[in-house]
Order: structure tokens, then C-alpha cells, then sequence
């Protein structure tokens, strides 16, 4: 692991093509929404990467019929935290199921491993960050909120 000053705008748009690559196979759309130069977090890059093509991976598998997957980059100054939103418009999660879905080898899928949320989740704790979800009986929406790299 190595931590590193980066943009988070800079780590999506290394994994557009890999994530474009899996969304034409399944019918969808990828709509990025950048932000003008965000502020840097203290993330290691290449572990950076893989949460978010995880979320992606799981936003576009939920979209079994097609549609858009968004992406979008927000920034919040008081509170001094940068945001990424992933948000698809497959089924959704129920409600029964929702404080499940973080648990290691909690699948839904034939072949999922149930283990790309427990990652994603560990490696956003580790710094200092957090991930939420919001699903309202149609599509889901994974929030990314890590904390500014401190000046
Ligand atoms: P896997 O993808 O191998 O099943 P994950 O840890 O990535 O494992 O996800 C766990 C479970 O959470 C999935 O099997 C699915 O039930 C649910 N899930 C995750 N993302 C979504 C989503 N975008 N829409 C609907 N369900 C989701
Ligand atoms: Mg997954």
C-alpha cells in the first residue's frame, strides 16, 4: 500500500475505459459528471481504482436490462470531504437486505463472492472515509465520501 496526495478525478478517468469496456456488454451508458480540479485525498491509486470499478461493476450488473450508470463528482468545502456517486437504475436492494450487502461473502449471484463491498468498505475506512448506500425500491446509489489530504 502506498498512500500518495491524488485526484480523485484522475483515478475515474483511468478506469472510464475498463468500465465503458464491461457497460457495452450489458446495454449501458456511462454518464461521468466531473468536478473543475478536486481537492486531493490521501488514497493509495491503485486501491482507489479498485473500489470504484467494484461499485461500477456492481451498479452495471444490477442494470440487467440496460440503462445509465452515473458517476458523479462532488465536493463539499465545510465539511471538507470530496463525494463520488455511483448511482444505477437497476432493481434496487430491499430493505432486509441492505445492512447485509457490506458482509464478507454476502452474494446474491450465481457466482458473486460476496466480496467487493467488504473490500471496498475496508479500504475507504482505512482512510477515513466512509460509504453509503440509498435504495428506495428502484435503483441504488453507492455514496464514496473520503476527507480532503490535510494542507
Ligand atoms: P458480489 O458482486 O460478488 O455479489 P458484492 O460484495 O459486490 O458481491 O455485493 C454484494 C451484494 O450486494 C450483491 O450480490 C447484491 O445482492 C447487492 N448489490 C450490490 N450492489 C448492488 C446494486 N448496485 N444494485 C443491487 N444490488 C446490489
Ligand atoms: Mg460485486
Amino acid at each position: 500500500v502506498t498512500y500518495d496526495k491524488i485526484d480523485v478525478s484522475s483515478v475515474l478517468r483511468d478506469i472510464l475505459p475498463i468500465i465503458n469496456n464491461q457497460a457495452v456488454l450489458h446495454n449501458v451508458t456511462i454518464q461521468y459528471e466531473s468536478v473543475y480540479q478536486m481537492p486531493k485525498i490521501v488514497a493509495d491509486k491503485e486501491l482507489l481504482k479498485q473500489v470504484f470499478i467494484n461499485l461500477c461493476k456492481n451498479g452495471i450488473e444490477a442494470m440487467v436490462q440496460g440503462g445509465t450508470l452515473t458517476i458523479t463528482e462532488k465536493v463539499e468545502y465545510r465539511e471538507r470531504k470530496v463525494h463520488v456517486e455511483i448511482q444505477d437504475a437497476g432493481p434496487g436492494i430491499p430493505a432486509f437486505l441492505i445492512d447485509k450487502i457490506f458482509d464478507p461473502f454476502f452474494t446474491t449471484k450465481e457466482s458473486g463472492t460476496g466480496l467487493g463491498l467488504s473490500v471496498c468498505q475496508r479500504i475507504i475506512h482505512d482512510i477515513g472515509g466512509h460509504i453509503r448506500v440509498s435504495s428506495k425500491g428502484y435503483g441504488t446509489t453507492f455514496t464514496v465520501s473520503v476527507p480532503f489530504s490535510p494542507e
